[in-house]
């Protein structure tokens, strides 16, 4: 079976087609600009064929399926023959709420449940459902299903998701915490407990999604009990241009301070802050290693002192996670900067030394491959283990749709 998987934003469209024989990517792409001009680029992968990079009018998410399913299906850029060959659609989703804790079948039913959550994920929620639903329209008949990124958190108990404010928050909007990157702290905790040998049970395992977002879960018997951000991504780590947490009360002085509106200040926590806003040189880590390394840039003082906070803030968070798990069997480093930055395994692992964990840092030069890097007579296992969010909604949404 060839199923697609959509990642939809506001005004972006990601797809890959993965052929489930095999588990391999037959083509990639992503549309861009929708319904403000448009542009498509299409990569076939599985057969050589060229790349197609332009611009084309995409004016709503149905035109970007439509133009994407005529790339997959076409002659000159196309992996399969015809659009029969696609037997199933899986959809990454934001918010699933407290309404799904595993991926979904789509009906009626399901297509009302995400957005009664459009509160919980203003943002991304509503640009889901626009890729849903211009699939149902451009795809009828072609079962879809949902995969959403709170899901592996809904095993978190009660203490761990319930904010210290008034209850009737709870009881009347649903606040609480959620969690985020749910499909990859799934994977990447199997993997974990496949190389811890295999038996859920009984094991702790701490994961460490560090990219642009960045979260920490912790995992007992593979299941989740904690995770850094919240009811929404803003919470936990600093992170790229998000601030993580910080002191409630700073919004109102802000506000005050400078004159902010409420939006205004929630703009700076989401965009400005972060590794960027300590640093002024760049959301990128590459950008901060560099600066901080280069002495001779005004900014690498600021630079050091960004990665700093970050690599301590991940520290933190893995001590206190050592707790809610009553002890630590392995550490799994994955994402953009966990799965390529030595420098950021080395600096947070060099900071769990008295929980007696330690890496090889031989091993640890390697870059975005599966690695078990423990050092010798540490007390944890560390592993690097590669994310792969799309390949478990394609093995989601195949075997939703075979059984
Ligand atoms: P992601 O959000 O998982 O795609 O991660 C993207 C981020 O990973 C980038 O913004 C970089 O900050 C970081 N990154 C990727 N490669 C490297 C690398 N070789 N060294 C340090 N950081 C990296």
């Amino acid at each position: 079976m060839n199923v697609l998987i959509i990642n939809a934003g506001s005004s972006s469209l990601k797809y890959q087609l993965f052929d489930m024989n095999t588990e391999e990517v037959a083509a990639k792409g992503v549309c861009e600009r929708i319904g403000i001009g448009g542009h498509l680029k299409h990569t076939p992968v599985s057969n050589g064929k060229p790349v197609f990079d332009e611009d084309i009018p995409l004016p709503t998410h149905s035109e970007a399926i439509s133009a994407v399913l005529d790339k997959l299906t076409g002659a000159e850029y196309g992996v399969v023959s015809s659009l029969s060959e696609i037997g199933a659609v899986g959809h990454r989703v934001l918010h699933g709420g407290q309404s799904f804790s595993e991926s979904v079948l789509i009906d009626d039913d399901v297509i009302r449940a995400i957005e009664d959550n459009i509160p919980l994920g203003p943002l991304h929620n509503p640009a889901n459902l626009m890729g849903i639903n211009a699939c149902r329209s451009e795809m009828p008949g072609v079962p879809q299903v949902a995969v959403f990124d709170t899901a592996f958190h809904q095993t978190m108990p009660e203490k761990a998701y319930t904010y210290a404010i008034p209850y009737s928050y709870y009881e009347k909007y649903n606040v609480r915490r959620y969690g985020f990157h749910g499909t990859s702290h799934r994977y990447v905790s199997a993997e974990a407990i496949k190389m811890l040998g295999g038996r859920a049970e009984g094991t702790r395992v701490i994961t460490c999604h560090l990219g642009n977002g960045s979260s920490i879960a912790a995992v007992k018997d593979g299941k989740c009990l904690d995770t850094s951000m919240g009811m929404t991504p803003l919470e936990g780590l600093p992170m790229g241009t998000r601030s993580g947490s910080i002191d409630p009360a700073i919004i109102e002085f802000v506000a005050n301070h400078e004159g902010l509106t409420r939006e205004e200040v929630f703009d700076v926590l989401n965009k400005k802050s972060g590794v960027l806003g300590i640093s002024g040189v760049s959301s990128d880590f590459r950008d901060i290693e560099a600066a901080a390394e280069d002495g001779g840039n005004p900014l690498s003082r600021r630079a050091r002192l960004a990665l700093d906070v970050f690599r301590y803030n991940v520290a933190k968070y893995i001590g206190s996670y050592v707790v809610t798990l009553g002890g630590v069997d392995a550490i799994v480093f994955t994402a953009g900067l966990g799965e390529n930055s030595a420098d950021l395994r080395e600096a947070v692992v060099s900071r769990l030394g008295g929980l007696g964990v330690s890496i090889d840092k031989e091993k640890n030069k390697t870059r975005g491959k599966l690695l078990d890097i423990t050092g010798e007579g540490s007390s944890a296992r560390v592993f690097i283990i590669p994310t792969n969010e799309e390949l478990v909604i394609a093995r989601d949404t195949k075997s939703i749709v075979e059984a």
